[in-house]
């Protein structure tokens, strides 16, 4: 499909080329011919005064007439040896302008066909991530059907494990539906206080973060930032939940921040195990799962950190992470800090 579009595009970019060569070529063409006969004239009129004031050879009988016929075959001459190298410039340019023009076809169409790629991917793996939990559905009805008799207390069992797959379903959908939104609308920035945007994601993550027995230890230094005050804040809860997530159960999980130049440096530091360095370079790729989160099933879709790295991208910022020198996951914002 690329390849095709490749060479329409190559078409495209030869045609315009061409358009231009053909045009020079027409205009040189028509110039020089005016300038030609514009000289040939002017020599003709200064011959015939010469002629007319008695300076020709008297054994010739028609010096005149023999200087333009003269004039003529030369005229000719240059005519034809003009078009052969306009014919051989513009033939040398459409060879030389096609290959160009195939590479910065390729060039173009690059970006287009990695993000083709990307988005193609993408699409498998959300739909892969959505038929799990439908799978289920289907085959906990499907099983529980089958059985003649069932007690109260099973079809409470049954509706319970349904309810909570449902809530994976729409886990799921609003996070692919956040990542659409916040890469497509720009956000209106503003100064906001660094300790509103952490006390409103640690508000949002208090429940995971008592479910767990962890505490939050806000130790930012206060600052205003240039950005958007709930976006910001759901980025932040986004690293606070994995920290919560990802963590030991009753550990602590530091918020830290301090200014840095015209910045602002805000961190999420946990306890947990950290993440392995083959997984550092993908763990901010939509739907990209370390090995652990799946295997220890720590529930999670793969999308909160792209989401987080989408929302710091639109408050123009930026989300680094690293492991700390004493273990644990560190991931860090930087802010542009308020004027
Ligand atoms: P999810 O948590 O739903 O798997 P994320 O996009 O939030 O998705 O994270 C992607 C992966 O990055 C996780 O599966 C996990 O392997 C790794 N990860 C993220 N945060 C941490 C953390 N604080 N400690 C260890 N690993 C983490």
């Amino acid at each position: 499909m690329f390849e095709s579009a490749r060479l329409k595009l190559t078409l495209f970019y030869l045609a315009i080329l061409l358009v231009f060569t053909l045009t020079l070529t027409v205009s040189f063409r028509v110039l020089f011919e005016h300038e030609y006969k514009r000289s040939n004239d002017a020599q003709r009129s200064s011959a015939r005064a010469l002629f007319l004031r008695g300076f020709y050879v008297p054994d010739e009988p028609r010096p005149y007439n023999d200087f333009t016929n003269l004039q003529e075959d030369q005229a000719g001459l240059t005519r034809q040896r003009l078009n052969r190298d306009f014919v051989l410039i513009n033939v040398v340019a459409v060879a030389l302008g096609g290959l160009l023009s195939y590479w910065f076809a390729g060039r173009t169409l690059k970006p287009i066909e990695e993000a083709h790629h990307a988005q193609a991917r993408f699409a498998a793996d959300a739909s892969h991530e959505l038929r799990t939990p439908l799978t289920n559905l289907r085959l906990e009805n499907e099983v529980f059907l089958r059985q003649k008799n069932f007690s109260e207390k099973e079809a409470r069992e049954l509706i319970n494990s349904n309810l909570e797959e449902v809530q994976r379903l729409e886990g799921l959908s609003s996070n692919l539906l956040a990542l659409t939104q916040y890469g497509n609308t720009p956000l209106k920035l503003k100064r906001v206080p660094v300790n509103n945007i952490v006390a409103d994601a640690m508000k949002l993550k208090q429940r995971n973060a008592a479910g767990r027995k962890v505490s939050f230890k806000n130790e930012a230094a206060s600052a205003a930032v240039l950005g958007h005050r709930d976006s910001l804040a759901e980025a932040v809860a986004i690293l606070l939940d994995n920290a919560v997530k990802y963590g030991p159960e009753k550990g602590t999980v530091i918020i830290g921040g301090k200014r840095d130049d015209s910045h602002y440096v805000l961190w999420v530091q946990d306890e947990g195990p950290g993440i392995p360095e083959a997984d550092l370079p993908h763990v901010f790729e939509r739907l990209f799962r370390g090995d652990k989160a799946r295997s220890s099933k720590v529930a999670g879709y793969g999308l909160g950190l792209s989401l987080a790295q989408i929302i710091t991208k639109a408050n123009n910022a930026e989300l680094k992470v690293r492991n700390a020198p004493n273990g644990g996951a560190c991931f860090m914002m930087r802010l542009p800090l308020a004027k």
